[in-house]
């Protein structure tokens, strides 16, 4: 994937409402990831390419979203949306002509992710599990310093000038209440700040469609109040805390 003038795109989700609290967005798709995390809910975005993929121009995109009025923003999602060149010039040219455009990703590429979150209204930054225990989760040999280098890239941009999401998909037994806090740590420690509406939030698993058949029922999903405990607790770290949850949405804990 080293074509700098498109994208692969899997997919468009005309709009949603649960990705960013109060705003209506479209959701982009981008095809493929570099992580291969058991309770994917993308699973078949994992391959870097299918049959079916085929690039995408800016041109196309902004004609795609052209006649949808509903919308208040756009988020590039995946997949990883870092791992292809082309993803910070779309960023630009969407953001010229669409008043809010945020991005989700793994955190594997600072280098991608800085260049594009000055272009940003909200950078969202999936931890996958505590630091130390990426290795078994994420199912591949990761470059764990990259990682570190993309939270401390955002911790500092949540103090200095714009909305970041730190998100952790709260998934037993494969994550523990201890990866949790071992995580609201490491934001403590980084500095991670309240400003523009930043928050940690902790998401509740659930076994959709999208996760492999096979795992689907390998991770717990928790009640909201088995959440909301621990989201009191990771207060304790002097961090911004919310939860997302099918039940009640996206609230500030
Ligand atoms: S990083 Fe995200 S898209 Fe990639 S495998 Fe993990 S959950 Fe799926």
């Amino acid at each position: 994937m080293d074509n700098e003038t498109g994208l692969y795109i899997a997919g468009m989700k005309s709009q949603s409402f649960v990705d960013e609290p109060g705003k209506t967005v479209a959701m982009i798709y981008l095809q493929g990831c570099n992580f291969n995390c058991g309770f994917c809910h993308n699973s078949a975005l994992i391959p870097m390419f299918t049959r079916e993929s085929k690039m995408t121009s800016v041109e196309q995109l902004l004609e795609s979203l052209a006649d949808n009025f509903l919308i208040d923003g756009v988020v590039f999602t995946g997949g990883e949306p870092t791992l292809q060149p082309g993803i910070v010039d779309f960023v630009k040219a969407v953001r010229a002509k669409i008043p809010f455009v945020g991005v989700d990703t793994n955190g594997s590429n600072p280098a991608r992710l800085a260049a594009a979150s000055p272009h940003l209204d909200r950078v969202a930054m999936d931890f996958k599990t505590s630091l130390d225990n990426y290795p078994r989760v994420v199912g591949k040999d990761v470059n764990v310093d990259k990682v570190r280098e993309s939270i401390d890239l955002l911790c500092a941009r949540s103090r200095e000038f714009g909305r970041v999401e730190f998100r952790l998909t709260y998934a037993p037994p494969a994550i523990t209440v201890d990866d949790v806090m071992a995580v609201a740590d490491h934001l403590m420690q980084a500095g991670f700040s309240g400003n523009h509406g930043s928050r940690f939030v902790i998401q509740q698993y659930l076994g959709s469609d999208g996760v492999r058949e096979a795992n689907r029922k390998s991770y717990e999903t928790v009640v909201v109040d088995k959440l909301r405990i621990i989201a009191t607790n990771v207060k304790e770290f002097q961090i911004p805390v919310a939860i997302r949850c099918q039940e009640l949405g996206y609230f500030v804990v």
